[in-house]
């Protein structure tokens, strides 16, 4: 069986902008390419596990987010950082269904059709729903500070599951000292 990182997309690879569908709004944050270079050398799958309700509200049709991510990974293949696969919910929080995070619905289909082992496997975010994910879904996570604001309770309670940014995540997952 292979293992993942599974990674949340807005506020944890690229600047959250609401609703993110453009593909000249666009923006990694720093030290992206080196993070998913870093962790796909240690044999971890990369696969996005997203919420992108934009599309369940009418804002923009899920071709944008197809061609985003296609744009994303085109960037990403220059840095031997390619995500090995997109998933998103389309849906609204009252749609009910069984892939918006907090569920783990997206990381299970994904984990069937890349073999993924769940318990050697991580998802890191930016948001609390991220870790809920993981934890749903039976793997370690990580909470980065690059998105989000993290309150201080919530600092708190995920203290030895904090990092700066993915850089600092990854580097921590595959062993390195954290500069
Ligand atoms: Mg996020
Ligand atoms: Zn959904």
């Amino acid at each position: 069986m292979e293992r993942a990182v599974f990674l949340d997309r807005d506020g944890t690879i690229n600047v959250d902008v609401d609703y993110l569908h453009e593909t000249d709004k666009l923006e990694f944050i720093d030290k992206t390419f080196e993070a998913l270079a870093l962790l796909k050398a240690h044999g971890y799958r990369l696969i996005v596990i997203s919420n992108q309700s934009g599309i369940g509200r009418g804002y923009f049709p899920a071709q944008d987010v197809e061609r985003l991510h296609a744009y994303m990974n085109h960037i990403l293949q220059e840095h031997d950082a390619a995500i090995d696969a997109f998933y998103y919910c389309p849906h609204l929080a009252e749609d009910g269904c069984a892939c918006r995070k907090p569920q783990p619905g997206l990381i299970y289909h994904a984990a069937a059709e890349w073999d993924i082992d769940l318990p050697g496997s991580y998802m890191v975010g930016d948001n609390e729903k991220d870790v809920m994910t993981a934890v749903n879904a039976g793997c370690g996570y990580g909470l980065v500070l690059s998105g989000h604001t993290v309150s201080d309770a919530l600092r708190e309670k995920y203290r030895d599951h904090l990092y700066q940014n993915l850089w600092d995540f990854a580097r921590h997952i595959c062993g390195m000292e954290v500069e």
